[in-house]
């Protein structure tokens, strides 16, 4: 059973680092902490590294102990959390250089690119996994554990209310109510409060906004330029593809950000019922879920936005 071979590396090992994919999200982010709670819990010192930690997840338990680097050469184990492919892998390079390796994901595009693999592509997010590893574990879901894979569920389910909700998501939800943590605090902080560099961006892309397609399709953008004007931080863009779809009608909300390297878009998809979101990716080397999916993809905006638009065309 590979949760009881994941608990004998867990206590074979003497040092373990925690990664999540880049540009990390709330399930990223309550995945690593969680786990890393978890590891304390268990006696171990885990280190958590995210490179570009946002600041609007600075409140969870644990944050303060994130690095952004460490010895490369130094771990028995890694643990990649909610990370579909090597290539994507925050600080992949602890990863590659670490003596035993564990993915715990929930990406139906998951490589499987560990010596131990735990994904359920069923799970509405990599949070939701961790449920059921730690009560197999035997560990208590305390008030610091819980709010961060609280953060997670709510994040990847956009407030519970995607269709990959679980009956486990409401009773665990249920569970830490009873336990008198504070549920709508969290909710609050995770995903009703936008930065001001966030607002700043929806209204630029809000202007921006195309629809297409009778309708069907929404088209947005933004640029390095942008962030640079508004002082975005990393992170400041997370949920403003989500605008799109919500318009009556629309199938499929597009957003792409330029990259680091201004040569290169990320693209960023939102369906609401037919398109498979997750299989267009995957033409271009990414992928995700079937309805929110993501890739990087070379050229220039115009370029890139052809090259997508022809594939969801072609899937409407
Ligand atoms: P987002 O649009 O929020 O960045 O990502 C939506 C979903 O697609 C997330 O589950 C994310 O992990 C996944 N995703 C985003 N970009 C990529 C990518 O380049 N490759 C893969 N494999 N998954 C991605
Ligand atoms: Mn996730």
């Amino acid at each position: 059973m590979t949760l009881d071979t994941i608990v004998e590396e867990i206590q074979k090992a003497n040092s373990i680092v925690l990664l999540a994919h880049e540009s990390p999200d709330g399930d990223a982010i309550g995945s690593v902490l969680a786990m890393g709670i978890a590891l304390e819990n268990m006696g171990k010192k885990p280190d958590r590294i995210i490179k570009e930690y946002p600041r609007r997840f600075a409140f969870l338990p644990g944050a303060d102990k994130v690095k952004e680097a460490s010895d490369i050469e130094k771990y028995d184990l890694a643990i990649a959390l909610d990370c579909s492919d090597l290539r994507r892998l925050d600080g992949k390079e602890y990863f590659e250089n670490a003596r035993k390796t564990i993915v715990i994901d929930h990406h139906s595009t998951n490589t499987m690119y560990g010596d131990i693999n735990f994904v359920n592509p069923v799970a509405p997010a990599c949070c939701e996994i961790l449920i059921g590893i730690f009560t197999y574990f035997e560990l208590e879901i305390n008030h610091d554990l819980g709010t961060c894979i609280l953060t997670g569920i709510i994040t990847d389910t956009g407030g519970f209310k995607y269709q990959g909700v679980t009956p486990e998501t409401f009773e665990f939800t249920a569970e830490l109510l009873r336990k008198g943590i504070n549920v709508s605090e969290i909710y609050e902080k995770v995903l009703e409060t936008r930065t001001k560099s966030n607002f700043e961006l929806m209204k630029r892309i809000l202007n921006r906004m195309e629809v297409l397609e009778d309708g069907k399709v929404t088209f947005t953008y933004m640029t390095n330029q942008d962030v640079k004007e508004v002082n975005a931080e990393p992170g400041d863009h997370e949920g403003l593809v989500e605008i799109g779809r919500g318009i009556e009608g629309v199938e499929v909300s597009i957003f792409i950000r330029q990259d680091e390297d201004e040569s290169k878009y990320k693209i960023s998809m939102r369906s609401n019922n037919n398109v498979n979101v997750s299989k267009i990716c995957y033409l271009f080397g990414g992928g995700g879920h079937p309805r929110a999916a993501g890739c990087l993809i070379q050229g220039t905006l115009e370029q890139v936005k052809d090259k997508i638009l022809s594939e969801v065309k072609k899937a409407l």
